[in-house]
């Protein structure tokens, strides 16, 4: 059947794409150490899978919740953002979506018209570029600078929208109050919009991030700040996110949300509502601490790749410039010969790195994953 223009131009997700080829050679018998994507090898909290299991011991029926969430669920989602946030909000400023590429997706949609600019640092993770793609809007890519200044902002191409990281993925960085404070000014000045996406929130491992919101009149500027219980709470295929935003902005994710795929599950409000009314588990955030220095002293001394430690985050992001081969011929050929997935730079926007997610297996298995990348990458040095 003929595909339409609209999409026919757009390629899956460089993340769904590699996803299928693990998926492909698994099938086929061969034993892949999948480093490509960070799903957590924690199960969901205990309190989650409690909540749930009350639901379907009792039989409860499960409606439709309003299309913006269960109103018991973003009341805990308000006392979690003054809580850990230090945001003051009430309930018509904030919509619960499935995930928070929804979240994102429908920001996007209805802060910008067809051929508006966003502004995305490099590296970047795939799918906002996609989809500002998909939305007929044009990325504009501008390098992560160490650290954000007013004048290297100023220098930046004018955008209507931008989108922060927060923490970021892949690099780990974690924005300063400093740096949150020039991006406020900055954007109150050009008038952009702002998205600012803190999916990584609990995945700080000193100290908090700052959320941007907290530093300045969010409703006045046009702030949309979305989060997530995927890795907060190891509830990837839960598909739990949240925006807080202006009313009016909550308004028309709503109206947008309603035809697609009204509220999130049910079940998952259900499951959400216990997480973040517990918190993020101090065990998960220690547990990955422990493997992300585990990670950095197996390739400590690797004369071709350079890997700092993060400072959140479930990924690795190791530079390779140092090999004879570019980061996607790299990766493509160490899944062929290793059996080793891992995703290179390229797909984020940064050709000469790779990104390796490190929570997915056990400790031995992380092990084996980093020895045989370290024995083929030496072949290439
Ligand atoms: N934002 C960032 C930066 C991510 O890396 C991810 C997951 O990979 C998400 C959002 C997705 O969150 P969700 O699973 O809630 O859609």
């Amino acid at each position: 059947m003929k595909i339409s223009a609209r999409i026919a131009s757009s390629r899956p997700l460089a993340t769904t794409a590699m996803h299928g080829r693990v998926e492909t050679l698994r099938n086929e018998g061969r034993p892949v150490i999948d480093f490509s994507i960070a799903i957590s090898h924690f199960p969901a909290p205990r309190v989650v899978l409690d909540a749930v299991a009350g639901v379907i011991e009792r039989q409860r029926t499960l409606p439709y919740t309003s299309v913006v969430g269960e109103l018991r669920l973003r009341r805990h989602l308000l006392a979690k953002l003054r809580s850990e946030n230090g945001l003051e909000a009430d309930s018509g400023e904030i919509i619960v979506t499935n995930g928070a590429k929804q979240a994102l997706y429908e920001a996007l949609y209805v802060t910008s018209d067809p051929g508006d600019g966003v502004l995305i640092f490099k590296p970047h993770w795939p799918a906002y570029v996609a989809t500002a793609q998909l939305l007929g809007l044009r990325p504009i890519l501008a390098d992560l600078p160490d650290e954000i200044t007013e004048e290297g902002l100023a220098a930046l191409e004018p955008a209507r929208i931008v989108i922060i990281n927060n923490p970021h993925n892949p690099t780990g960085k974690v924005y300063t109050r400093r740096e949150l404070e020039c991006i406020r000014d900055w954007v109150a000045r050009t008038g952009a919009r702002v998205i600012v996406d803190e999916s990584y929130e609990h995945l700080v491992f000193e100290g908090r991030q700052t959320s941007l919101a907290a530093l300045c009149d969010w409703r006045g500027i046009g702030v949309v700040t979305i989060f997530s219980a995927s890795q907060s709470y190891a509830m990837m295929g839960w598909r739990i996110g949240f925006a807080l935003a202006p009313a009016e902005v909550v308004q028309a994710m709503q109206t947008l949300q309603g035809p697609i795929t009204a509220a999130a599950p049910h079940l998952s409000q259900v499951a959400a509502d216990a997480a973040f009314a517990s918190g993020a588990s101090p065990a998960m955030l220690a547990d990955y601490r422990a493997r992300r220095d585990l990670a950095v002293d197996l390739f400590a001394g690797t004369p071709w790749i350079v890997m700092h430690a993060p400072d959140s985050g479930p990924y690795l992001w190791g530079d390779v410039r140092g090999l004879t081969l570019d980061s996607a011929g790299f990766a493509e050929a160490l899944l062929e010969a290793k059996q080793v997935a891992v995703l290179p730079g390229e797909a984020l926007g940064a050709p000469g790195f790779i990104r390796l997610g490190y929570i997915s297996d056990d400790v031995a298995t992380l092990r084996d994953g980093i020895r045989r990348i370290v024995e083929f990458g030496d072949a290439y040095a």
